[in-house]
């Protein structure tokens, strides 16, 4: 058994537990990931790769990578007894994100990618080592390893991570229950199909027989197929021949679906844990919850929990953040699995063979998408579920607010939506949008790095009052959490900014007043941007006070040296 050593032990290296290790890596922390397979799995599992989950690769500075092994995918096409319905398209340029379209990309793929990164990192990553138990102590986690040759290692941990999938021994050793229920048994198949259908969208097949759904793969003419009848007997000969026949027909024209490179009856589980972390211990991904392959949502989830731990964790073992910050994890991402619950679930039923209205959805899908804008409304709504890009977290008890009126009174009638207006509310996530046209300057070009962004609003006319509080907090801020939050002034004044916050910021000039404008901005106001790129706080006018009480409040001022919890063998 190698000997990595860390203060974090993750367990399971599948996509989740990949990304959580590239994550901490990238913020300079080190961890031990273990994984009980000897060998990478090589089985496709889940392919689409949606806007939120592409940002994180962003992030990370993977994108390219999958990008470029990746199909792009832009929408949806409806076929019912010979006809193609139409399509809802996914319109992306409505929310902000770089992303242009969902990117399918084989899981295996992936997780190669994620597992160079992490070693590219200089991660360690121990295959064929199994987590046998652990128990949770006040200050640390003891447990116990073992190995593929039997060899058992006890070490102690301050944080254990388990990314360890559906079957959790995690999610077991804490007596979690898995809440939910089993469901309908589909069929997915991934096999080669000759028909001349653009291979850049979801083809969904309708037919009085229920309903067949293709999903493109990169590699040429290979698709992956979900069946939500069993066709009998199951055997590879068979399944080619029934969505032969069933597809031709639906499509009223010859196709041929070639003998499967593989497929897999499974019976959907619909389930979550209540809690997310149990003291120094935390669930994430499929270790957390498992849902309907319908909504396509398994790996894109498990992915954002791990960007939503991995700073909170970072900031936290670096001695930068109170341990406080990590209770925000549960109380975020446990909101996002029961609300996955109930939309996978919405899904299921609208394409399930068991739900007797499926057969009437055909000519009221014909209806829907002859009326454009009702069409538009649709392709809006399944494009907010499939990418994520609109999860918020309002009730996290790490996000907060202050505002005031002009007249510095605030009105008993207005809340802040009245004062922020559009804004961008706490715990929403922050959209990408131009700053810079002559430049091409994107405020993603500013968020996608390891620490807080604190943007300073000075308002058209700011007063040297103003510019006197926005001094001081940047000295503050420099002082005490300089390392932490990074700061950008964005001025819409036509006069010079005082050269002191030239000096000690990054100024952005607003001229037009399109920033200030899009975070509801009337005079000077604050935002401060969480490393995930979520708002953590938003004030207006700039309040100091305000400002400081909710930054001291999870924080910690100046920069304690990284300790790292070495080995012990008992
Ligand atoms: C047939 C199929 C089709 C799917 N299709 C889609 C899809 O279209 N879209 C989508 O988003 N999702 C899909 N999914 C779900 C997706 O594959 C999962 O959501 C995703 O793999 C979850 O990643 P994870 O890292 O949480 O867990 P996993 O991928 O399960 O990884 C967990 C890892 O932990 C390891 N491990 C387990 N126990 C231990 C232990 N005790 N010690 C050490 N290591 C351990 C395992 O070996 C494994 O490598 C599909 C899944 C299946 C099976």
């Amino acid at each position: 058994m190698t000997l990595c050593s860390s203060d974090i032990l993750i367990i399971g290296a599948g996509p989740v537990g990949l990304t959580l290790a590239g994550e901490l890596l990238r913020y300079g922390v080190s961890c031990r990931v273990i994984e009980k397979r000897v060998e990478p799995a090589t089985s496709s599992r889940a392919l689409g790769t949606h806007a939120r989950t592409q940002e994180v690769f962003m992030a990370m500075g993977i994108f390219d990578e999958i990008r470029s092994h990746a199909q792009p995918v832009h929408r949806f096409d409806m076929y019912e007894r010979g006809e193609r319905l139409g399509s809802f398209d996914l319109p992306l340029e409505s929310f902000g994100t770089p992303a242009t379209s969902s990117l399918f990309i084989g899981q295996a793929t992936t997780e190669r990618i994620l597992r160079e990164h992490v070693l590219s990192l200089g991660g360690c990553i121990e295959d064929g080592v199994e987590l046998v138990s652990f128990t949770q102590h006040p200050d640390h986690v003891s447990v116990t390893l073992r190995d593929d040759q039997e060899q058992e290692q006890h070490l102690s941990v301050s944080w254990l991570v388990g990314c360890d999938g559906g079957h959790s021994a995690v999610r077991k050793h804490l007596q979690l229950p898995f809440e939910g229920a089993a469901d309908e048994t589909w069929l997915v198949v991934d096999a080669q199909v000759e028909w001349n259908l653009p291979n850049d969208a979801i083809q969904m097949f309708r037919s009085p027989d229920g309903v067949v759904m293709a999903f493109p793969f990169p590699e040429a003419g290979k698709w992956r197929l979900l069946e939500t009848n069993i066709p009998e007997p199951l055997n590879e000969t068979t399944v080619a021949r029934v969505l032969t026949d069933k597809i031709g027909r639906t499509l009223n024209r010859p196709i041929t679906v070639h003998v499967p490179s593989w497929m897999s009856r499974f019976t959907i589980q619909q389930r979550k844990v209540l809690t997310m972390s149990v003291r120094r211990c935390f669930l994430a991904g499929d270790a957390a919850h498992v849902h309907s392959p319908a909504s396509g949502q398994g790996l894109n989830t498990g992915i954002q929990d791990a960007y939503n731990l991995a700073w909170k964790l970072a900031l936290v073992v670096q001695g930068k953040a109170r341990e406080s910050l990590l209770a925000s994890y549960t109380l975020e991402r446990e909101p996002i699995a029961a609300h996955l619950l109930r939309s996978a679930l919405l899904s299921t039923r609208l394409i399930s063979p068991r739900n007797p209205l499926v057969k009437y959805a055909g000519s009221v899908m014909k209806q829907v998408l002859r009326f454009e804008p009702l069409r538009h409304a649709i392709s809006l709504r399944i494009t907010r579920g499939m990418t994520a890009l609109t999860i918020s977290y309002p009730h996290s008890p790490i996000v907060g607010e202050n505002w005031m009126s002009r007249s510095g009174r605030r009105s008993f009638f207005l809340n802040a939506n009245h004062y922020f207006s559009p804004g961008f509310a706490p715990g929403s996530r922050v959209p990408d949008m131009l700053i810079d046209r002559g430049a091409g300057t994107h405020l993603f070009d500013y968020l996608q790095r390891t620490y807080f962004t604190l943007l300073l609003f000075t308002g058209k006319n700011a007063s040297d009052e103003v510019y006197e509080a926005l001094k001081e907090i940047i000295a503050t801020i420099s002082e005490r959490y300089g390392d932490t939050i990074a700061v950008l002034v964005v001025s819409s004044s036509k006069l010079v900014v005082p050269s002191i916050l030239e000096q000690q910021a990054e100024v952005i000039r607003d001229l037009e007043v399109t920033m200030h404008r899009r975070f509801g901005i009337m005079g000077n106001g604050v935002y401060l941007i969480r490393p995930d790129g979520y708002v953590g706080y938003r004030g207006q006018p700039v309040a100091s006070d305000a400002l400081f009480n909710y930054i001291e409040a999870f924080l910690v001022p100046g920069t304690a040296p990284h300790t790292e919890r070495f080995i012990e063998n008992y």
